[in-house]
């Protein structure tokens, strides 16, 4: 017979308070340049049960791009 259950679901991870697999949520933890830090949480009970660092950095980019706010224009002199 065939694996009937197919690929392992990447949303659903053992939790070891409920003591059986469970739908994650997953949580951006931290934003680094190197990539982002997941944080994955039992829905069931909120226990942590997993986490993962991407080494995507494009969020970093964008959050730091976002961060930075344009300058003020300067104060112009009154018209003469
Ligand atoms: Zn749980």
């Amino acid at each position: 017979m065939a694996d009937s259950f197919g690929e392992l679901e990447a949303s659903s991870l053992f939790c070891p308070r409920c003591k059986r697999a469970t739908a994650v949520r997953k949580k951006l933890l931290l934003v680094l340049p190197t990539g982002n830090k997941y944080d994955y949480t039992c829905s069931v009970c909120g226990t942590q049960v997993g986490g993962k660092t991407d080494s995507n950095s494009s969020e970093f980019h964008r959050v730091a791009s976002a961060a930075r706010k344009p300058l003020p224009p300067p104060p112009g002199r009154p018209p003469c």
